[in-house]
């Protein structure tokens, strides 16, 4: 039984490691070679099918030897099944040595070789067994396949850069000519050498000598890719001078600057036979907008359109960029590529835009659009955090007798100089607009009543103490009136609008030129002194704590 399975081993182990070996190197060789590729990939399945029919043989007879009276598997059935795959691999060789992948796609090819190998299988059959010559069908079948492959191998050079594959194609008719002998020198050769040796030797030859082919491939095309690289690196400096835009290529370790092109050099005033007298971050106008590109650049390979201003190292001029960044490798050193468009007209363009959405064009202070949803916000924060604030509305006093008197010109000119007392005399933080005609409105953050409505007599007194010039040269002077609200009066910012205009008109009832808190009688100055006189008053737990002393002072008497 030992002796059977070691035949049996003998006769087909070989060639089922070949096969798988010779498989294998081909497949590798296809993913290497461009033109042959799908001729080669095609060879390897052929080799893997060959294999498959070996193993198919070694399975069978091993778990059937000696048993073929009483074998489930019919011993006709399993040399039509070997003799099928045998034939279905050296039509994939067939097919494959020919280039059919210009004419047909991929997928068609292993379709085609079936159908040939049926054809062929069914003629040659047919043909051949009143002879007898049935079990030399895989043999032939064979030897036809490898011959075209090795031809193909031979004339590949012409059509493709695997040049070296003419070893392999002569190692192939090698094996082509030993099969061949097995069929009609049958006795003498095989019984002085074991046929096991003669195929394994040839098995081996043919997978070194694929595989040799493929290291040279791979080498010759690493040595062109190389060859590419060194030539691509070396126009990298020209391709960056010829850039249309400014190019600037920093060390990323210590920022110093490696290339800068002549557009680069223009726009930041670079001396370019003194590359390192800046560092990069000096260029930008906020470090930290170099500090947020290169956190963008820590999440994505490049970023686009990374907006930022930029100056001339050590002057004022600055410039709005667009920045198209990466890191890249440059002379074994890691660098931050940068590219950049001015796009300067364009966003003063967008500020004009905005500018002229939310400015008065006389006085350059918010219009009542751009106060109305500035203050909305504010009043929300306002809540947001409990804070209080208050509205004031101004008036210019007789303001049409000016007009008259002095020409709209003139008039034009107050209230210029009123918004500019007024900015002067604001804080940041406030919102000031002007609300219409000659009427101005302010919203003022985290201010008190109290506060805001000495607030309002500072500008009052400001505007009242300004002087301008008339075209006569004379000295001219001019009064408001203020109307103020505090956010406690209304949570409606309309309201609380109608309530400052209401004091407003109170305050020119009364005579103009003063401030008037909404609600109360009397002008601020009483306020204030009312304010000052009156005792602060006590917290009603404070009151509630002196009452219960009082009464405990009584209980004891
Ligand atoms: P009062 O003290 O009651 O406010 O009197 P007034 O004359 O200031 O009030 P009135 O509302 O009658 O007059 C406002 C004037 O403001 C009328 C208008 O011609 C003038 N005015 C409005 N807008 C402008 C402007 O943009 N430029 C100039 N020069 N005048 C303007
Ligand atoms: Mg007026
Ligand atoms: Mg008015």
């Amino acid at each position: 039984m030992l002796t059977d399975i070691y035949l049996v081993l003998q006769n087909y182990l070989p060639e089922l490691i070949g096969a798988l070996l010779v498989a294998n190197a081909l497949f590798f060789l296809g993913q290497n070679d461009k033109l042959g590729k799908n001729n080669l990939i095609f060879a390897s399945l052929a080799f893997l099918i060959l294999s498959l029919k070996d193993l198919f043989n070694v399975v069978v007879y091993i778990s059937f030897f000696n048993m073929a009276e009483q074998s489930p598997i019919n011993p006709n059935l399993m040399e039509s099944i070997s003799v099928a795959l045998t034939s279905l691999s050296a039509m994939l060789m067939v097919v494959g040595a020919f280039d059919y992948s210009k004419t047909l796609a991929v997928i068609k090819q292993p379709i085609l070789a079936a159908g040939c190998m049926l054809l062929w299988y069914g003629l040659s059959w047919t043909a051949l067994l009143p002879f007898d010559w049935a079990s030399n069908l895989p043999t032939i079948y064979l030897c036809v396949g490898m011959t075209v492959l090795a031809l193909f191998f031979l004339f590949v050079h012409f059509t493709s850069n695997a040049y070296r594959l003419i070893i392999p194609a002569f190692v192939l008719f090698g094996m082509v000519i030993y099969l061949f002998q097995t069929l009609f020198i049958n006795s003498k050769y095989v019984q002085d050498i074991s046929p096991w040796i003669t195929e394994s030797g040839l098995y081996v030859i043919l997978v070194l000598s694929i595989y040799r082919s493929a290291l040279k491939q791979l080498l010759k095309e690493t040595g062109e890719i190389a060859k590419v690289l060194k030539a691509t690196k070396a126009k990298i400096p020209q391709m960056i001078q010829s850039s249309p835009f400014p190019i600037i290529i920093s060390a990323l370790k210590d920022d110093r600057i490696i290339i800068a092109n002549e557009k680069a050099c223009f726009l930041f005033n670079i001396d370019k036979n003194n590359l390192k007298q800046f560092k990069l971050e000096e260029y930008f106008v906020d470090t930290n907008s170099k500090k947020e590109l290169l956190q963008d650049l820590s999440t994505t390979p490049s970023v686009e359109n990374f907006q930022s201003v930029l100056r001339k190292p050590g002057t004022k001029e600055a410039f709005w960029l667009e920045i198209s960044a990466c890191v890249m490798d440059y002379e074994n050193e890691v660098v931050l590529y940068l590219a950049f468009k001015d796009i300067t007209a364009q966003k003063k363009h967008e500020q004009d835009l905005f500018e002229k959405a939310v400015l008065d064009p006389l006085t350059g202070c918010y219009n009542r659009r751009q106060f109305q949803e500035l203050a909305t916000k504010e009043i929300r924060r306002a809540w947001r955090y409990d804070t209080k604030f208050c509205v004031l509305m101004m008036d210019i006093d007789h303001f049409k007798s000016v007009n008259d008197t002095h020409g709209h010109a003139f008039g034009d000119e107050v209230l210029k100089a009123l918004a500019r007392v007024c900015k002067k005399t604001l804080r940041e933080t406030d919102i000031f607009a002007r609300y219409g005609g000659e009427e101005f409105i302010v919203l003022l953050s985290q201010t008190d009543l109290i506060t805001g409505t000495s607030v309002c007599e500072r500008l009052r007194k400001n505007i009242e103490n300004h002087t301008l010039q008339l075209p006569s040269g004379e000295d001219f002077h001019f009064t408001v009136s203020v109307g103020i609200v505090g956010s406690e009066s209304t949570d409606k910012l309309e309201e609380l609008i109608k309530h400052a205009d209401e004091a407003l008109y109170c305050a020119k009832e009364n005579g103009r030129n003063q401030v008037r808190v909404f609600g109360e009688k009397e002008s601020f100055e009483k306020l204030k002194e009312k304010t000052l006189s009156e005792e602060p008053e006590k917290d009603i737990s404070e009151k509630l704590i002196e009452q219960a002393n009082q009464r405990n002072k009584e209980d004891k008497k």
